[in-house]
Order: structure tokens, then sequence, then C-alpha cells
């Protein structure tokens, strides 16, 4: 096995030291990171972009810059610098020695993996990865040899595994057709960057039925529109909007927990709703009338066959599932992992026989766990008049 040249932990982030004692954060968790430490921000998801709220040099994708700002208003000191996928970054603070890109994730527009190459050593964190056939994600996930692996484990457990996209995708589209039948709208709540634009473009692909979105949504749409994905939509709030609504039968995309028909009109608008979110493969959710389990996230086969492609000496896992994902890459293919959080407290290792793996397919889905919504609260009160009135 190669010398670890590179120095890793994760504190609030990935934090990699360097042979020259230069630092770089990925994905920080904190807003306050010192100045002198560079950052680098691997996608627009709220939970893994906190430091481009900091005064530090920030570097990620142009569409993870646009996807971000269009969330938040920057502040007028943040350094935000756009980089290009598979060129080499050129840090402000240095890093002279090291060797850092960024590589398409497929996770969400703009998202990626970084590489981080020093002598002989080679670090790839995956950040969160997307699985196949997604419908808007432009460039798709790159695969690259390493030395060392940190891997994402949100649904890295082998006893957690999706239906097909294509059988979910379809489900949804005769689900909504039910409905829609019946004189009703259809509501999908989704996370407002992914799922939302997937959802859309499905709709778009294969049906004539009329998009209407979250003010929220729209603007994130905006920007997947911006970079070169085709997506039919229209604003909930324009007069279009209001019309087709009124009309029923449209199906409506909105931020989960973001309702675009307040809950006193829900028995004037006939709506029947769904949630969408690969956690519908762990979880039943009771207070939506249906729910699908359609992830940006790769599935554990996925995860699986993405790292005997990068065929690392080692794995690290974070995020989610860390210590089934861990257990079952030592066990199933037979490298050393453990949980990122452990390393410094356990030692790598590599003893465990390889178990057959038709047994691990064998394993089925546990009982699945119900997650009990509390009700969102309402805080506007209109009449039907009012909320259908133009502005
Ligand atoms: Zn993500």
């Amino acid at each position: 096995m190669a010398k670890s040249i590179l120095e890793y932990s994760y504190a609030n982030g990935l934090l990699v030291k360097f042979p020259d004692e230069k630092k770089l954060i990925v994905d920080s968790t904190n807003v306050k990171v010192p100045p002198k430490i560079d950052a680098i921000v691997t996608h627009a998801h709220s939970d893994h972009f906190a430091v481009m709220n900091s005064l530090t040099s920030t570097y990620a994708t142009q569409e993870t810059i646009d996807l971000f700002l269009s969330q938040k208003k920057k502040k007028a000191d943040a350094k935000l610098v756009p980089v290009n996928f598979n060129e080499k970054i050129a840090f402000q603070n240095g890093l002279s020695n090291a060797d850092v890109r960024l590589i398409p994730s497929g996770h969400v527009l703009g998202s990626a993996s970084v590489i981080i190459e020093s002598e002989d050593d080679k670090l790839l964190f995956s950040s969160d990865i997307g699985g196949k056939g997604q419908l808007t994600v432009k460039d798709q996930l790159s695969k690259i040899d390493a030395n060392t692996l940190i891997i994402e484990a949100t649904f890295g457990s082998p006893d957690i595994i999706f239906p097909s996209r294509e059988e979910t995708s379809m489900e949804i589209i005769k689900w909504s057709a039910e409905v829609i039948k019946q004189k009703m709208n259809v509501i999908f709540n989704a996370g407002r960057i992914g799922s939302a634009q997937e959802l859309i473009k499905l709709f778009n692909n294969m049906t004539n039925l009329r998009v209407i979105t979250h003010g929220e949504v729209t603007a994130l749409s905006e920007i997947y529109q911006k970079h070169g994905v085709k997506l039919d939509f229209v604003d909930s709030k324009s007069q279009e909007g209001k019309e087709i609504l009124r009309d029923g039968e449209a199906v409506i995309i909105q931020p989960r927990g973001k309702k675009i028909i307040p809950y006193h009109l829900t028995e004037h608008i006939q709506c029947k709703n769904a949630i969408v979110t690969g956690m519908a493969s762990r979880f039943q959710y009771k207070n939506y009338d249906a729910s699908f389990p359609l992830s940006s996230h790769a599935n554990y086969l996925e995860i699986i066959e993405y790292i005997s492609a990068v065929n690392p000496e080692k794995v690290y896992t974070i995020y989610g599932l860390e210590e089934k994902l861990a257990d079952a890459v030592t066990k199933e293919l037979d490298i050393p992992a453990i949980p990122l959080k452990m390393l410094g407290k356990e030692q790598v290792k590599n003893t465990i026989p390889k178990l057959q793996k038709t047994a691990q397919k064998q394993q089925i889905k546990k009982q699945i766990p119900v997650v009990e919504n509390k009700p969102e609260k309402e805080t506007e009160k209109s009449t039907l008049d009012d909320f259908f009135k133009t502005e």
C-alpha cells in the first residue's frame, strides 16, 4: 500500500492537510472557516454549502455557484471562484504541490467529486453521487482510480434496494393519470434541487400535462435552463399558473415543507399529495396519499459498482449508513473500510472473509418504519378569490 502523504479527517467537513502544511476543507458545515484555509463546495444542497456564506475563498462549479446564489443572498465579501471539471484548481492560498480537480458526480446540476493528488498519494472524495438514468444531469458520474476513496453512504446498506428508476417513473405517471382522471391536481413534494427537476422532465417527456412549480422550484429550475437543461414549467404565482390551477388536472411540484395551495383551500382545489424521496425505500410516509422512492443518490448496488471501478486500497464512508456500508465493502469487496469519523480511533482491518455475493443479494427489506409527519403550520389565511387574484 502506498504511503499516505495526505492527512485527512472529518471535522465539520472533510479537512485535508498537505505536506506543506496547507489545509483545504471540503463541504464545510461550519460557516466560520479561517480565510487562510481554502474551501471547496461539491454541490448546491444546503447541507454542503455553509462555507459559501463565509469570507473564505470557495471553489465550486459555476452551476453550483448559480444554484447557491439563487437560494441565498451572497455576502459582499464572499469569494466564490468558479472551477471547470477536470481543470487543476489554482488556489489563491497556494497548495503548490497539490493537484486538486473536480470531476462530475452525476448527482445534481454541477455536482462534483474531488480528486486530490500529492506525490504518490491520490484521494477521491466522492461527495454525493448520482444513480443511473437521471434525466437532468448533464455530466454523468465519473469514476477514476484512487488509492483512497471517501464515499457517501446515504443508501449504503445491502438491505435497501430501490426499484429501478424506470419502474418508479412509470408508477409516478400511472398514479398521476388515475388522480387526474378524477379531475384533481397531483402535488409532488420533492427536494428543490434534483428531484423537482427530474419530475418536471419526466412529465415533459412522458405526458402533455401542465407542470406548475412553487417559486423556489421555479428559480432553481431556471438555473437548470440557463445551463442547457430543457424544462417546461409554469410558476404558480403567474397568471397562467393560476388559471391552470383553477382548471385542475395539473401537476404541482413544491419543495417539501412548502405549499402552493394553503391548507384551508384544499377542499376547494381538489388535490392528491405524494412525496418523492429515496427515503421512501426506508420509511412509510403516512401523511401522504402516495410515496415514490425516486432519488438523486446512487443506490447500494450502484455504490458498490462505483467502489469496484475506483479500485481503492482503502475506503472511508461518510454521510448516512456509514457503518453498514463499511461493513459491506469489507465483506463484499474485500477492501478495508471504516466510517471516516472513526479515522484515528480504530485500525482499518481487512480480516473478515468474503461472503457469498448471492447471500448478500438474498437479504430482504426489513420492515419499513412509519414516519409520523407533524401537520405543517398554516400562517396565511386567504379566500379562494384572494388565492386566484393576479398580482
Ligand atoms: Zn446532495
